[in-house]
């Protein structure tokens, strides 16, 4: 594959949808209780009807009820005319040279009237695992100034179910549960591990403003009896919402990684504008205090690299400084452009040189390399269907990245 491929086009979205039904996708075990008591459902068979529509759910991935064979065929009548199990649509799906996968998915509106929501969902296949970068929000309220999804308004929050659902998706289009079978072209794991082997509430919006859905969407991911991946292989990425630091270690416990890219407040207040409500050395205090926080369990900050802004041998220093203390890795996340962007990428040696400097250090400062910035995939790049790319900046874009991809 030498160009990207446009596997499905996207649709012009329905001006107003009916509501659906409430779906079962995204309910944990009490609430797929209690909504199996709205059924009538004997109490003491509750339990057992609660496992099996986990197991249906989350460990076989199946998307309709007449494939729950284990259920009797009443019953799954029953639970068709009230509830959903069915998947969101794929409005685009799109393959880079890279072999990384993005799907625009559209949820229905939740009650009649509402317009549909649409987020992008993007895959990363790497050497030993294959990386899902989940979204949170329809855009975001947060208007980092290097960051094309800040440029979105934030339309909603998704709920719980849409943020499994991207999860359950992801799993569809790679063939990656029991018995099915890989598409073709796919980057088929060679350790015999899953497809999604890791998560990163990395995408469209800011994951500690929608605690409640992420937290629910989570447990949900990384129950050891459905989804399964374990909480160190899930990594929650905040721009550093201070106060719900604390509640996202101790209710989520999942890994942590911070937004940080300025070490100066002066210049974080312009490239992540909430430091002005919360300053980095209030950020650094919650970090310390990160419940589970261990040198097995670090934090990563991560740091976006801007040519001539943030990527002096002195920000590497004053960096170093400021995480003293603090087990953590820095991830140096070479910036990727967009069209109408302000920024430059700082120069390759520049990078290496902070990456050196802080490794010397005594941090693990790896360069994350820039997957799918062909299909507008990578970190940062993340926009939906409102205000999709014209003809004429997709070509700009090309300019922008070469041909490397
Ligand atoms: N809202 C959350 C999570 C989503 S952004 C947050 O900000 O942490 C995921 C990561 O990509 C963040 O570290 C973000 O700062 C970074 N990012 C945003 N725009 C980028 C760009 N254009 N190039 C490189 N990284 C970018
Ligand atoms: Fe929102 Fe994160 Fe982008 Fe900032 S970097 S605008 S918090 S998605």
């Amino acid at each position: 594959m030498n160009e990207p491929v446009v596997i499905t086009e996207p649709a012009a979205p329905a001006a107003v949808a009916a509501a659906p039904r409430p779906s079962l996708v995204g309910l944990d075990r009490d609430g797929l209780a209690a909504a199996l008591r709205t059924l009538d459902i004997p109490e003491k068979a509750v339990r057992m009807r609660v496992s099996q529509l986990w197991n249906w759910l989350y460990v076989r991935g199946v998307s309709d009820f007449d494939d729950m064979t284990s259920i009797s065929k009443d019953l799954r009548a029953r639970l068709k005319e009230s509830f959903g199990v069915a998947r969101p649509e794929i409005v685009a799906e799109q393959a880079s040279v890279d072999g990384t996968r993005k799907w625009l998915i559209r949820f229905a509106a939740r009650e009649p009237g509402e317009r549909p929501a649409e987020v992008e969902t993007v895959y990363i296949p790497e050497e030993g695992r294959g990386t899902l970068c989940v979204s949170s929000q329809v855009g975001c309220t947060l208007t980092c100034s290097f960051c094309h999804t800040g440029t979105q308004k934030l339309v909603r929050n998704l709920t719980a179910e849409e943020i499994v659902a991207q999860i359950l998706v992801a799993r569809d289009r790679l063939g990656d549960w029991p018995g099915a079978t890989p598409p073709e072209g796919a980057f088929v794991p060679t350790d015999g591990g899953r497809f999604v082997s890791n998560i990163v509430m990395m995408g469209m919006g800011e994951p500690l403003y929608n605690f409640d859905n992420v937290k629910t969407a989570l447990l949900i991911a990384s129950d050891g009896d459905g989804l399964g991946l374990s909480k160190r292989r899930i990594t929650l990425s905040t721009s550093g919402v201070v106060p719900m630091i604390e509640r996202a270690g101790a209710e989520i416990g999942v890994m942590l990684a911070i937004s940080l890219h300025a070490v100066r407040d002066e210049l974080r207040n312009e490239l992540v504008p909430l430091n002005k409500h919360y300053p980095i050395a209030a950020l650094m205090n919650a970090c310390r205090n990160y419940p589970g926080l261990s040198n097995a369990k670090r934090i990563t900050f991560e740091y976006v690299m801007l040519k001539g802004v943030n990527d002096s041998l002195d920000d590497a220093r004053q960096l170093v400084r400021l995480l003293r203390g603090i087990p953590a890795k820095i991830n140096l996340i070479p910036f990727n452009p967009w069209p109408g962007s302000k920024y430059e990428c700082s120069d390759w040696e520049t990078i290496e040189r902070f990456a050196e400097a802080v490794n010397k250090a005594g941090y693990a400062s790896p360069i994350r390399s820039p997957r799918g910035r062909d299909i507008l995939a990578a970190c940062g790049q993340l926009k939906s269907e409102s205000e999709r790319l014209r003809a004429r900046e997709r070509l700009a874009l090309a300019a922008m990245i070469g041909s490397d991809g």
